[in-house]
């Protein structure tokens, strides 16, 4: 069963339980159970808001590229400001004057059954969300526990009553605390999200391992992570290792697409990315006698020059893929050779990973290096 399907149900479970309720307070003339109708009416209005929102946030249109994710949000504090109301209504009344209680038996079995309803929408809330990885669900499930708690407070003033101690205005204020309670935490949640509040910590660190699971992520510049709508919006500044635009970008597409799907009601994730700045790294194919190779295949070695590192020579394998791949693996920007390879998949390989072949008729390595430096003198 999706979000969707759960908020529907959670609407019809509290419209019934708050028509039921209304019921009772109207036989019964109990404050407490008055509360508890209007404090299940909005829960219901809530649930109702969450699946519209649900069904209608993705709408998006010229004036509100965004989408409406927001029109939740507005609701809820709609409710929020509802729930003040009949809090401090309640609390008001149950100051005022004595509440006279009656027909407790219809009143127990109506606050017995909300009561069972409520408990058992919370488990199966909580049962879900941990199988779904819904924190949203998880967090509701435990509204509806302190929903069941409020039910509890209405059945303890009956059984108190039937015992012929009537003290439901008392619990009726507790009940209005409980809404209250609810209330403040609400709308301190919605003002947030209106003002653009980050995403909880474990939020953001799940992002930022997954983005430092890749090898060619140097440095996480920085990471912004909006909450809104109980959706987050991510924005992302990265330095790769990556030789190239082409490369880099790819990286990077694959990167938003694995966040999207990965990280629980991500909508968008922008991730803009920096090469990271290092001196040119050249590369010079070598045969025996430490002359540059006639062609890719009699290469025995390649000689790595950096500025600011000492020469390195590597051995080189294998035919001219394994070689290609080799020199790909070195992250080398460019490649002295006398011959290009001949197969097209050597060609490919080193095309794909962005290293340069730079052809010369030179046979001495350190003077085609000194010549390609010079060329280079800003980078290399
Ligand atoms: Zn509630």
């Amino acid at each position: 069963m999706g979000k969707e399907r759960w908020a529907l149900l959670s609407f019809f479970i509290n419209f019934t339980l708050s028509l039921l309720k209304l019921l009772g307070a109207k036989v019964t003339g109990s404050l407490s159970l008055t509360a508890e109708a209007l404090h299940s009416l909005s829960d219901s209005f809530a649930s109702l808001l969450a699946y519209l929102s649900i069904k209608f946030s993705e709408k998006k249109n010229e004036r509100f590229p965004y989408g409406l994710y927001k029109l939740e949000n507005l609701g809820a504090i709609l409710i929020g400001i509802f729930l003040v109301l009949a809090g401090v209504e309640i609390a008001k009344r149950s100051f005022e004057r004595r509440v006279e209680v009656g027909n407790l038996k219809v009143g127990i079995l109506i606050i017995t059954v909300s009561l069972l309803a409520s408990l058992t929408l919370s488990f199966l809330e909580r049962r879900a969300g941990k199988r779904l990885n819904s924190p949203t669900l998880v967090a509701d499930s435990y509204h509806t526990l302190s929903d069941a708690l409020g039910s509890l407070l209405v059945l303890i003033s009956f059984l108190f009553n039937s015992f012929g101690h009537n003290y439901d205005g008392f619990f009726a204020l507790g009940v209005s605390f409980l809404i209250l309670h609810t209330a403040f935490k609400l709308l301190k949640e919605q003002v947030g999200v209106i003002l653009d509040i980050s995403a909880d910590e474990e939020v953001i660190n799940n992002i930022r391992r997954i983005i430092l699971s890749y090898p060619e992520v140097v440095e996480i510049k920085s990471l912004l992570v909006r909450s809104a709508g109980g959706k987050y919006f991510l924005d992302a500044v990265l330095v790769l290792n990556s030789q190239s635009f082409e490369r880099g970008h790819r990286l990077v597409d694959e990167m938003e697409k694995r966040l999207l799907e990965e990280v629980e009601n991500l909508n968008m994730a922008i991730i803009h990315y920096e090469p990271i700045k290092r001196p040119f790294k050249i590369g010079v194919m070598v045969e025996e006698g430490r002359k540059i190779a006639k062609s890719f295949e009699e290469a025995k070695e390649v000689l790595i020059h950096q500025r600011g590192k000492r020469p390195k020579l590597l051995p080189l394998k294998g035919k001219e893929e394994g070689v290609a791949k080799t020199l790909a693996k070195l992250n080398l920007d460019l490649v002295i050779v006398r011959e290009y390879p001949n197969s097209p998949k050597a060609k490919y390989i080193l095309h794909q990973n962005s290293v340069f072949l730079w052809k010369t008729e030179e046979e001495n390595p350190y003077k085609a290096l000194s010549e390609v430096c010079s060329l280079l003198k800003d980078r290399g």
